[in-house]
């Protein structure tokens, strides 16, 4: 679901453009110099959908990364398996890091935030 915005100072349609400096979301007119900044995430959010098979191969690809740390202290709520990668990364959209664990089960590949 998407809400078209309109310029209030020309009435054209407002078009969302990332701020990659600020990492904010604005809407910026085409037809004036006009920008507001967004007042939600959602555009942002439908950008970063991933097809069901190329997400399960990423996250793969980081259960079998022998770089990232281990841990046995939490169980995976998907599969309860013992075992997951952990790293500590920025959630498109947020401010901040956030601690992400990754299932160890091959079969499994269950993601889950701290
Ligand atoms: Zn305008
Ligand atoms: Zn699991």
């Amino acid at each position: 679901m998407s809400t078209m915005k309109f310029c209030r100072e020309c009435n054209n349609i407002l078009y969302p453009k990332e701020d990659r400096e600020q990492k904010i979301l604005l809407y910026a007119c085409r037809n004036c110099d006009h920008q507001e900044v967004a007042d939600n995430n959602c555009v942002y959010r439908n950008e970063v959908h991933h097809s069901a098979g190329e997400r399960t191969q990423i996250l793969q690809d980081v259960a079998a990364d022998p770089t990232l740390p281990r841990t046995k202290s939490v169980i995976c709520a998907n599969c309860k398996h013992g075992e997951a990668v952990f790293f500590q990364a920025t959630a498109r959209g947020e401010e901040g890091m956030t601690l992400f664990f990754v299932c160890c089960n091959p079969n499994c590949g269950h993601r889950w935030r701290d």
